[in-house]
This record gives structure tokens, C-alpha cells and sequence, in this order.
């Protein structure tokens, strides 16, 4: 809409991804439901300054732990990848986040062992970083996201669990298990292999899928917000925040991007509102 009024693009070119995450928790949460009204978010935060952090924090949580990012650890330390047909699709060790896209719905499980699973109970090998946990582990994953956590005595009990074709599954691992033991893996190249999913209980997390994260183009803007055209003019009334008002702006750290939407947001809206 800008761009046909004339506006400057910033760095069009440039983005974050993809990058695996999880998937969010299927329900969504009333606190994401409630509108953006004013007394409401007023008396929100309100009680959010006067509630015990205690009490207040797993309110947060359970909003914030969504889109978790699985460490590529995980994949390092034995598991595989598998898509909704049971099947390994992809050298885990190589860019896995380019081949998720492509498999059955767009999506893929992590599937380890005990050993494996054991390992990432404790530091430093964390599942993923999560919002006031600062880092998730596997126990955190069995308490707080049983919507992406699988666990099973047998890799049928596990596909079942998953809903996926449990003669698939096991003929995936014993394929896998084969090239441990002849050191190759002829289906993907991967290596090193590690020891294999042989100790149950079994577990899986996911489905995960491939997200381009974030993007850092957008329109070019003055210190308030106002959209500039190609020749470096304010277009009069156009104000742009968040993404779309990042103005060359490189945010490579975690949650500036989120701080840039909230804090430009708030200043473009007091901008066009003549503040
Ligand atoms: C999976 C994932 C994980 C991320 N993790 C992080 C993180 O950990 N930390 C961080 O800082 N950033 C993170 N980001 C990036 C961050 O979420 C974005 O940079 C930020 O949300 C941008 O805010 P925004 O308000 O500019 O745009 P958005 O949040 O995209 O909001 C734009 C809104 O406009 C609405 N909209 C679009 N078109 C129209 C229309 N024509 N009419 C009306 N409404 C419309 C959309 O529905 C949307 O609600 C993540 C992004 C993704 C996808």
C-alpha cells in the first residue's frame, strides 16, 4: 500500500530463516482472545503491577511459550527428523529447516531415545530457551507443552501417540539403526550417526514446522515515524511502525524486534494523533 504511494524500502532483501519451531499450543488463550480495549488493558496492567511475580508469572508463561525453537543440539546428540508418513526425509545435520516445508503438511517430529532424552534433562543441554524458564528442558516440555511431547515403551506406542503409521516408524528406526551399525547412512549421508534409537522408553516433540522468523526490510521513516518517499520526502499523514516501519533498522538480537513493534507502535500512534 505504501510502496504505491511512493515509500523507500529499506532492505527488501533480508530475513531470518527459515528456522524450526514448534507449533503453538492448539487452544488459544483467553488473555490472546480479550480486545484491545482501553479500560480493559488499563486494568490489566493494573493488576499486572500490584500481583505477586509468583502468581503472575505463569500467566505470562503460558502466553509466551508458543513458537519454542528446538536446539539443533537435539539433532546433534542422536535424533532423527521424521515427517507425518513415519519417514526420515532429510541429512538432520544439513539444513533440515529447508526440507520440513516440503514434507506432508509442512511439518516434522524430533524422535530420540532414553540416552538421548536423559542427556537433556540439565545444562547444557536445553530443548530450547523459553520466556522466564531462560532454558527448557525435556521435564519442562512434559509439564508445560504435553500438546508436543510423546513418550512411549515402544516406537508403535509412540506412533500411536503421534498418529502416525507405526509400521512406517519402526521401519524408519530399524533403517536407521542398520546404518548406525554399518557406520553410513545411504539414505542421507548423515554423519556422524550417533548410537542409534535403541533404549526405550521412546520419545518424540513436534510436530515442528519451517518459519521465516523475521524480516528486516521495511519503509524508511523519519525519528517520528513518518513513511519517507524514494527522495527522501515525508509523505504527509503516513506513519509507519513494527516491521513495516523498521526503516533499515538491523535488529539481531533476542526480542528487539518485539520491543521495536511495541515502543514504535506507541510513538507512530502518538505521532498521527498530533502528540
Ligand atoms: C515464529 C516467530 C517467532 C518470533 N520470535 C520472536 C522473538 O522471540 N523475539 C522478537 O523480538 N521477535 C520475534 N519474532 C518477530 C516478531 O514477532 C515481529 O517482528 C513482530 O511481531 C512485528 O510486529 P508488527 O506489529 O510490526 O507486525 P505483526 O505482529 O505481524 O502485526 C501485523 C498485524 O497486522 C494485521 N494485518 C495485516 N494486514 C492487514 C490488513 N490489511 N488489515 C488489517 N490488519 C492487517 C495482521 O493480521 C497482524 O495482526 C518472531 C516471529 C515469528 C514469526
Amino acid at each position: 500500500m505504501a510502496l504505491e504511494v511512493g515509500a523507500q524500502l529499506v532492505n527488501g532483501d533480508l530475513c531470518l530463516g527459515p528456522e524450526i519451531r514448534f507449533v503453538a499450543p492448539p487452544r488459544r488463550r483467553l488473555l490472546a482472545a480479550l480486545p484491545p480495549w482501553r479500560p480493559l488493558a488499563r486494568m490489566m496492567s493494573w493488576v499486572a503491577t500490584r500481583l505477586p511475580a509468583a502468581w503472575l508469572r505463569p500467566v505470562i508463561l503460558a502466553f509466551l511459550t508458543t513458537y519454542l525453537a528446538p536446539s539443533p543440539r537435539l539433532l546433534a546428540e542422536g535424533a532423527i527428523l521424521v515427517n507425518r508418513e513415519g519417514k526420515r526425509f532429510v541429512n538432520e545435520l544439513q539444513q533440515p529447516a529447508l526440507a520440513i516445508p516440503h514434507q506432508p503438511q509442512g511439518e516434522a517430529f524430533f524422535v530420540f531415545d532414553h540416552p538421548v532424552a536423559q542427556r537433556f534433562t540439565a545444562w547444557p543441554y536445553f530443548i530450547s530457551t523459553a520466556p522466564g524458564i531462560a532454558y527448557a528442558f525435556l521435564p519442562d516440555y512434559r509439564r508445560n507443552r504435553r500438546d508436543i511431547y510423546a513418550e512411549a515403551p515402544t516406537l508403535a506406542g509412540l506412533a500411536h501417540a503421534l498418529g502416525l503409521p507405526a509400521a512406517a516408524l519402526e521401519a524408519t528406526v530399524a533403517a536407521y539403526n542398520q546404518a548406525v551399525r554399518q557406520g553410513q547412512d545411504p539414505a542421507f549421508g548423515r554423519t556422524p550417526l550417533g548410537a542409534g534409537l535403541t533404549v526405550p522408553p521412546f520419545y518424540a516433540l513436534g510436530p515442528a514446522r519451517s518459519w521465516i522468523v523475521i524480516t528486516d526490510g521495511g519503509l524508511a521513516v523519519t525519528p517520528r515515524l513518518e513513511v519517507l518517499d524514494r527522495q527522501g520526502r515525508v509523505i504527509p499523514g503516513l506513519y509507519a511502525a513494527g516491521s513495516t516501519g523498521q526503516g533499515g533498522v538491523l535488529l539481531e538480537a533476542h526480542g528487539l524486534h518485539l520491543l521495536w513493534a511495541f515502543t514504535s507502535g506507541r510513538l507512530a500512534g502518538r505521532h498521527a494523533a498530533g502528540g
